[in-house]
């Protein structure tokens, strides 16, 4: 199984020696990950962490990177977007939708982002369904219409089913007029 391990920005991974013998893949690139280094060894086999151009980082053995090309995310785009197709919906709403998600979460997890403190910086959250799972992001927002960004109907409670919709400039002004909060994608 490949599986996902997310990294808290404190929490440097410990990287170990390589046995005799086994083959450094540190620095090689597959698909859209790219390796880290080795951080377990096991019988005739090494763990590795990687990173997914994504942001997502994970650990697999040797063997799965021969046939993984992503963390995972590279699947759920496909679905998505065949999902969209069917649905008769726009095809370029997938990927607009998926850097809504992204940027929603980097607001609010990536003390670099330029707006962190109007977001993480004061304690709002991206609640753990959508955090873990764009796929329910998705499910319960539906794709992002043209136009529109992600917006928070109450500027002080957190990115969750109820509180977020999608909203012409237009409207996101107006929620904002009393707010020093600054205009997001
Ligand atoms: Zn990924």
């Amino acid at each position: 199984m490949f599986k996902e391990m997310s990294i808290a920005g404190a929490e440097a991974p410990v990287f170990i020696r390589l046995g005799a013998g086994a083959k450094d893949m540190t620095g090689m690139r597959f698909g859209r990950l790219i390796v880290l280094g080795p951080v377990a060894r096991g019988w005739n086999n090494v763990l590795w962490l990687y990173r997914c151009d994504c942001g997502a980082f994970g650990r697999t053995a040797t063997g799965n990177f021969r046939r993984a090309r992503s963390c995972g995310c590279l699947r759920t785009e496909r679905i998505v977007k065949s999902s969209l197709k069917h649905g008769h919906a726009r095809a370029g709403a997938a990927t607009t939708t998926y850097r809504s998600w992204e940027a929603m979460r980097a607001r609010c997890e990536c003390q670099t982002h330029q707006k962190f403190e109007y977001y993480g910086g004061r304690g709002i959250k991206v609640c753990p369904s959508w955090r873990e799972n764009f796929a329910a992001f998705l499910a319960d927002m539906g794709p992002r219409p043209p136009g529109t960004t992600l917006d928070r109907i109450d500027n002080d409670k957190d990115y969750e089913p109820g509180n977020c919709r999608w909203a012409d400039r237009i409207t996101q002004r107006h929620n904002r007029r009393d707010s020093g909060e600054a205009r997001h994608v």
